[in-house]
């Protein structure tokens, strides 16, 4: 699928639910989250119809997010029955880890290739505030026990916040020079009402490598050995383990690579992440229409896509917008 600007679309991120058991302060906050009814939202039928038509318009990868899908009920079923689409090639999850040790192993049987583990502090007492009460040691248990069945590799994504995690820049390199892991800074993007003042919490990753330089030699992955590292500029961490790794959205974007749609939980595409264009496929899939259908809508939100994303954060403008949580990520 080509879409405008020539860019190869083959990417579907799918968020199965808007639940979450975790209450991140940038994503999802407690207050003011109205939630999808079960109705709502696809069922899992619905997205595995919908998975098996894009690929054979040439979708390969699939990021399955939330939300956080380990708390939707027979999730791993789920992962089974995508694993069958032919052509199919990549299943990768988006996870907080809370309930990742119990999952790690029946979800890697299932078929899921590549786990991303979001982490946004070290320290227990900032976890449970970033998170809203959210217990580090269930997170660090869980990476132990996906590292344990054999995931590889394992990505920790970190969101930069100035004032919050920025101190604890060299203890994420630690962990990524003492394990076999890629711990990715994200930058802090607009997106939503939340908790967080966007003006005051953003702060560009250029900063963090900075600090981490002052410690770790860091050598620069020109040639991407693996192209599951996405947007990410990444480092090897001179006689370390793992990688580091940063993703600028914002400071740095990189609209002109992208690859993806994205399918919410209530059945809409959305064609970028930071515009809320959107194509309805519930409502076609509810009305019973055919594979002829759903690829037609499938096209209409290819070639919707914007060249690049719309960073606008006024107040008005972020109120409007879906929560991170509602889109995926
Ligand atoms: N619950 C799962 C998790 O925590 O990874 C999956 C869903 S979560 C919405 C996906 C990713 O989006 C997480 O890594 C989270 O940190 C990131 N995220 C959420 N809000 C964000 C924001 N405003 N800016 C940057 N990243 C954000």
């Amino acid at each position: 699928m080509l879409d405008k600007f020539n860019r190869e679309i083959n990417y579907l991120r799918v968020s199965i639910t808007d639940r979450c058991n975790l209450h991140c302060s940038y994503c999802r906050p407690k207050e003011g989250i109205s939630l999808q009814g079960h109705d709502d939202i696809l069922r899992y039928e619905e997205i595995i119809r919908i998975v098996s038509v894009a690929v054979k318009m040439g979708l390969v990868k699939v990021r399955v997010t939330g939300g956080e899908p380990l708390v939707r009920k027979g999730f791993v079923n789920f992962i089974a029955e995508l694993k069958k689409i032919d052509g199919l090639q990549d299943i990768s999850l988006t996870t907080n880890g809370i309930l990742l040790e119990e999952f790690a192993q029946n979800i890697f049987d299932a078929g899921i290739c590549r786990i991303n583990i979001s982490l946004d502090s070290l320290n227990k007492d900032k976890y449970s505030r970033i998170t809203n009460g959210g217990d580090l040691d269930a997170v660090l248990r869980g990476i132990a026990r996906a590292e344990e069945v054999g995931f590889a590799p394992i990505k920790i994504n970190t969101v930069a916040i100035k004032g919050f995690n920025d101190d604890e820049a060299l203890d994420f390199a630690r962990l990524a020079a003492d394990k076999p892991f890629q711990v990715r800074f994200i930058e802090l993007m607009p997106v939503g009402k939340t908790n967080l003042d966007y003006g005051e919490d953003y702060m560009p990753t250029s900063q963090l490598i900075d600090k981490i330089r002052q410690s770790y030699k860091l050598e620069q992955i020109k040639n991407k050995k693996n192209k599951s590292d996405g947007p990410a500029k990444i480092y090897k961490i001179k006689g370390g383990r793992g990688e580091i790794g940063f993703i600028n959205p914002v400071s740095d974007h990189f609209c002109s690579t992208c690859n993806r749609l994205r399918l919410t939980s209530d059945g809409k595409l959305r064609v970028c992440l930071l515009n809320e264009k959107e194509v309805d496929l519930k409502t076609a899939l509810r009305e019973n229409c055919s594979d002829a259908e759903l690829e037609k809508l499938f096209w209409d939100a290819v070639l919707l896509k914007p060249k690049q994303h719309d960073l606008i954060c006024t107040e008005n403008s972020l109120k409007k917008c879906r929560n991170m949580s509602a889109i995926g990520g």
